[in-house]
């Protein structure tokens, strides 16, 4: 067998709750609007979009926060996380509950929004204002043996102790389980692969120092601390030549 000419990178892991185990990241997906994010809104016809994050954008929810670099808005969005513990594909949702979630987390999916709209405008990728270093903290993986499949409970972020978000997770638009089995219908999903079910309305920007406290109701919470900016002058990339 060849050698590897430099040492592959370690598999990034989250803790588990109540154990010394370390639950192993695969890939990040990402659902797109899955809230109300306002009371006249119409109910979906179509299930929502999805994008990706690299598993090295994972980062134990706690302790500092980097404020990312080619961005001058960058904001909170608190999200459910599900965890894939048995991949499959053309996943039936009624199996998925009970075959292929490992178990549940709290995480940010954080966004760059000022190069999301400018990828809106242009149909460009999303992947500058969402797959960058740091942009997915999450908290410590808890077995849905331990805390089962959620159906209720506060979605809730608070900056600098100001609330910002507050949505329950019976107001998912599609459930985990059609989540799952929407994702398995376009990939093969994997165990260790992460699915960040959406954010509810009153996302915001995040300033230097600011604190984030932020949870699910019965799976975890946690506080972080916003970095100084690395280059508060700094553009992204050479776009505005
Ligand atoms: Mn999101």
């Amino acid at each position: 067998m060849a050698t590897y000419v430099f040492p592959p990178a370690a598999t990034t892991t989250l803790p588990v709750r109540g154990s010394d185990d370390a639950f192993p990241v695969g890939r990040v997906f990402c659902i797109g609007r899955n809230y109300r994010w306002r009371a006249d809104e119409a109910p979906p016809t179509e299930m929502p979009a999805w994008f990706m994050k690299p598993a090295s954008a994972v980062v134990p929810a706690q302790g500092a926060l980097p404020y990312p670099p080619g961005t001058a808005d960058f904001c909170h969005e608190i999200e459910l996380v599900a965890a894939i513990g048995r991949g499959g594909r053309d996943i039936d949702p009624a199996e998925v509950e009970a075959q292929h979630i490992w178990g549940y987390a709290a995480g940010l999916d954080l966004t760059r929004r000022d190069l999301q709209q400018q990828a809106k405008r242009a149909g460009g990728p999303w992947e500058p204002a969402k797959a960058f270093d740091h942009s997915a903290p999450c908290t410590p993986l808890v077995p849905a043996a331990a805390c089962g499949h959620p159906r209720r409970g506060a979605v809730w972020l608070m900056v600098n102790g100001i609330e910002r978000q507050r949505a329950d997770v019976a107001e998912l638009l599609w459930p985990v389980p059609e989540l799952v089995a929407m994702l398995s219908r376009s990939v093969t999903l994997l165990p260790g692969d992460l699915v960040y079910t959406g954010t509810p309305a009153g996302v915001g920007a995040l300033q230097p120092g600011d604190v984030i406290s932020a949870g699910v109701a019965g799976i975890g919470q946690f506080s972080m601390t916003v970095d100084q900016a690395p280059n508060p002058h700094q553009k992204h990339g050479d776009s505005k030549k």
